[in-house]
């Protein structure tokens, strides 16, 4: 065998041997998750999910009274903690974990959730719309997963880091070029972090949701109104006009997303890697307005 080919193989030889000795996921009720935006809509149900399956929950968010009262909720300090966390702010988000790490020994699990949306018509799409949108999702969960990525390596232990993205990085939805296009950053962020982070047993998925309409501050803040003049339907009957649109018929709830989150990190799942998983209804399997 020539000396190149015995390189090669003596080097997938050591990797393996190393990922065998990765151990398995570890399951949600010993596990420690830092879930970003939880004070609201669809990080909210995810940190409820996450507790309800005896896991400890860092409930991060830049709103300090939406963290605190979600903690609360949760059963307290022994479950659950707030840490107000922008996204936008490398230190704040150091400052979460090293709480994490504090109060429950380390971080297994990472929800890159925390979102807006500034989306308009492009002609009415301000440089400053474009970066603000860009700063919480797209270098925000960028920031986060940095950080996610460290501490996972330090502790060696593999884990795992999910992205609430969205059908609108997939494909292109009305008015909405700054939203759309973070988060089809956040997309792509996914494929790189799995193919960086691989190698530490680290998988990173994303789960991409549709028309949560009940719950959804992002909806009640503007965006709701919004998408209600886009499609030509009162804003009260959104949620109603979105789960007709879909395949199965059916309104998305922030606890169907909060079940892919779950679905990817009990262990069952533990060699999907850069993956997403539509929690749509089936509007991003059919050609629909
Ligand atoms: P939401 O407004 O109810 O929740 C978003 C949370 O993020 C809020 O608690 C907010 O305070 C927090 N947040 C905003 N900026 C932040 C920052 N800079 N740092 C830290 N926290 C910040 O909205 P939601 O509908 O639950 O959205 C959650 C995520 O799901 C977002 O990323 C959104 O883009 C995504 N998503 C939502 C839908 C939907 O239909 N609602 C569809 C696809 C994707």
């Amino acid at each position: 065998i020539p000396e190149a080919e015995k390189f090669r193989i003596e080097y997938w030889e050591l990797e393996e041997a190393k990922l065998r000795r990765m151990p398995p996921p570890k399951p949600l009720a010993t596990r420690v998750a830092l879930v970003t935006g939880a004070g609201s809509g669809i990080g909210r149900a995810i940190a409820r999910r996450l507790v309800a399956e005896g896991a400890c929950v860092v409930v991060a968010d830049r709103d300090a009274d939406a963290a605190e009262a979600v903690a609360a909720g949760l059963g307290g300090p022994d479950r659950a903690l707030a840490a107000v966390v922008d996204v936008t702010d490398e230190e704040q988000i150091a400052a979460a974990f090293r709480a994490a790490v504090r109060a429950f020994g380390g971080v297994d699990l990472v929800v890159n959730n925390a979102g807006i949306s500034v989306s308009k018509p492009l002609a009415e799409t301000t440089a400053a719309d474009w970066d603000t949108q860009h700063a919480i999702m797209a270098r925000g969960s960028f920031l986060v997963s940095r950080e996610a990525a460290r501490v996972l390596a330090a502790q060696g232990m593999g884990g795992d880091i999910v992205y609430i993205a969205s059908k609108n990085g997939v494909f292109a939805g009305p008015n909405n070029i700054a939203y759309g296009a973070a988060k089809a950053d956040q997309a792509h962020q996914v494929r790189l972090l799995a193919a960086e982070l691989g190698g530490l047993g680290v998988r990173v998925n994303g789960v991409n949701p549709d028309g949560v309409v009940r719950g959804s501050g992002i909806f009640a803040g503007g965006w709701g109104a919004q998408r209600a003049a886009v499609y030509g339907v009162p804003e009260e009957k959104l949620g109603e006009f979105y789960a007709q649109r879909t395949l199965l018929k059916r309104e998305v709830l922030p606890e169907h997303v909060a079940n892919a989150v779950f679905a990817l990190t009990a262990g069952e799942l533990s060699h999907t890697t850069g993956l997403h998983i539509p929690v749509d209804a089936g509007v991003a399997a059919a050609f629909l307005r």
